[in-house]
């Protein structure tokens, strides 16, 4: 009787440890993130540590006190409370799941277990991070170049952290080139490759605070959304504006211009480097959301732009110029110059709308050229994930050869060219066409080959299909 006492106790004891690291496990997703009040909203780190209620609640030592207080003084009458019509309680276990965890902060680590998101000994030199790009982006080789370099002196700076008398200037980038020419491509290729976080905003959206649109701020919201609410994370992150040029200066104007130049200035501290209390899980700040203080001294802002007829302002500056002394005659020399927008100036900036001090804290500057038809046929058929090659594995899967001679790369560019949006149009353009190619192939078994020739894309003639196991014959070849 006894052993059978001992083996029960066993099982039990068994069952509690097992339940023990159920517990656990639990607590420890539980410790990377902050506890938040679920009165004042203000995360442990700020309003001190938390009193646990039950259902995952936390309510801070000052709302505590507060509500101990009202209720000494007598200032609630409670048997009243109940009396009103409509009032109720809140039955805590109704309210298990109110505070997300996409509003909860991820406690700060300890001093010592700090270390830089990119490590200075391993930071890749600036031909590598250049040829880890030319895997990806095609031609662009000028903005490559200067964004490798920018990019390896700011995580110089980062991961060494010195703040003495020889400081070294943020790296904040101006991207100036036309839609679809890679812009975002760029920045989104380099925050993968370097494993930082990147939060990609559209400067049209933001207005000053106060008006409707989000806040300045709320750049620095997605960017700890992007770095899992881990403030230190994001503090080493990159942040790229599009549409930048929207915020140029609206000329003639009389009226308070709340999401143009208010904003360029508004920006003007993020972008230096300052403490921002930023909402965490929302895009403005309100009572019911958490705040977190993030310092911007460390991300590295990129913005882009368009700038539509900036490249007349460069040819006005640059025919007053040319039109004293010898030069005077190479007038319309510039009429033609499809490189114009590379020899943009602040002035011209200045001139499209851009305030100076926004300008000067974004000290490198360069431009991305349009795609010409040949780059556009480059971007088709050779980056590691081009769209062809996604084509052909599709088609692979089907034991398909999918195959594109070059006659027809060169018409879907030209195409695309018409279209006037970069390579964006490039994808569309295929779709539309390699629609009935993906309907009509898997029908038939028999197919061992399909080429697109230049006939298919212009609507003048089919695909040339070889039957499995036959020669390939080539239409216009
Ligand atoms: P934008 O300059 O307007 O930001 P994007 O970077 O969004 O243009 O480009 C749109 C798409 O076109 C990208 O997702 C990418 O697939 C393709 N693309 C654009 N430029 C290039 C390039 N130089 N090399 C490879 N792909 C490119």
């Amino acid at each position: 009787m006894a052993d059978k006492d001992k083996t029960f106790d066993n099982v039990t004891e068994k069952m509690d440890d097992t339940k023990v690291t159920v517990e656990d496990t639990g607590k420890k997703e539980d410790d990377e993130y902050e506890k938040v009040c679920f009165i004042c909203r203000r995360p442990e780190s700020v309003a001190g540590k938390m009193i646990n209620l039950p259902n995952n609640i936390c309510v801070c030592g000052d709302c505590m006190q507060k509500s101990f207080d009202i209720m000494n003084n007598g200032q609630i009458d409670y048997s009243q409370l109940m009396n009103i019509p409509g009032m109720q309680f809140i039955n805590l276990s109704d309210v298990e799941q109110t505070v997300p965890k996409q509003q909860k902060i991820k406690k700060k680590k300890e001093k010592e277990e700090r270390k830089p998101l990119v490590d200075i000994n391993h930071l890749p030199a600036p031909h590598k991070i250049k040829a880890r790009l030319d895997e990806y982006v095609v031609g662009q080789e000028h903005a490559k170049k200067a964004m490798s370099v920018a990019v390896y002196n700011h995580y110089k700076r980062v991961a060494t952290d010195t703040m003495d008398e020889i400081e070294i200037e943020k790296s904040n980038m101006l991207m100036i080139g036309p839609t679809g020419s890679g812009k975002t491509y760029l920045v989104k290729t380099l925050a993968r490759l370097l494993d930082v976080p990147l939060a990609i905003t559209d400067a049209t959206s933001l207005t000053e605070a106060g008006y409707i649109g989000d806040d300045i701020e709320s750049v620095v919201s997605k960017l700890l959304a992007a770095a899992d609410n881990d403030v230190e994370k994001a503090e080493q992150g990159i942040i790229f504006i599009d549409e930048i040029d929207k915020l140029a200066k609206k000329r003639n104007s009389n009226q308070r211009d709340v999401s143009g130049e208010s904003v360029q200035q508004g920006m003007l501290k993020l972008l230096e480097g300052s403490q921002v209390e930023v909402p965490v899980g929302a895009n403005s700040k309100n009572a019911m959301v958490p705040l977190a203080t993030v310092n911007t001294r460390n991300i590295l802002f990129i913005c882009g732009g368009a700038f539509p007829d900036l490249d007349g302002i460069i040819k006005e500056r640059l025919k007053k110029q040319s039109s004293i002394g010898f030069g005077a005659e190479l007038k319309d020399k510039y009429d033609h110059d499809k490189k114009i927008l590379e020899k943009v100036t602040l002035e011209d900036l200045r001139k499209f709308g851009m305030i100076p001090e926004f300008l000067g804290r974004l000290p490198i500057v360069f431009t991305l050229q349009g795609l010409s038809e040949d780059m556009l046929v480059q971007i088709l058929k050779e980056p590691k994930n081009a769209i062809l090659k996604q084509y052909q594995k599709l088609l692979a899967l089907d034991e398909v050869k999918l195959s594109f001679d070059d006659g027809a790369l060169h018409a879907i560019a030209a195409k695309a060219i018409k279209k006037d949006t970069g390579a964006r149009a490039l994808r569309a353009i295929i779709e539309e066409f390699m629609l009935d190619i993906m309907y009509e192939i898997p029908k038939d078994d028999s197919i061992g080959e399909v080429t697109i020739t230049r006939e298919y894309i212009e609507g003048t003639g089919g695909p040339v299909i070889a039957l499995r196991g036959q020669k390939v014959m080539r239409i216009g070849s």
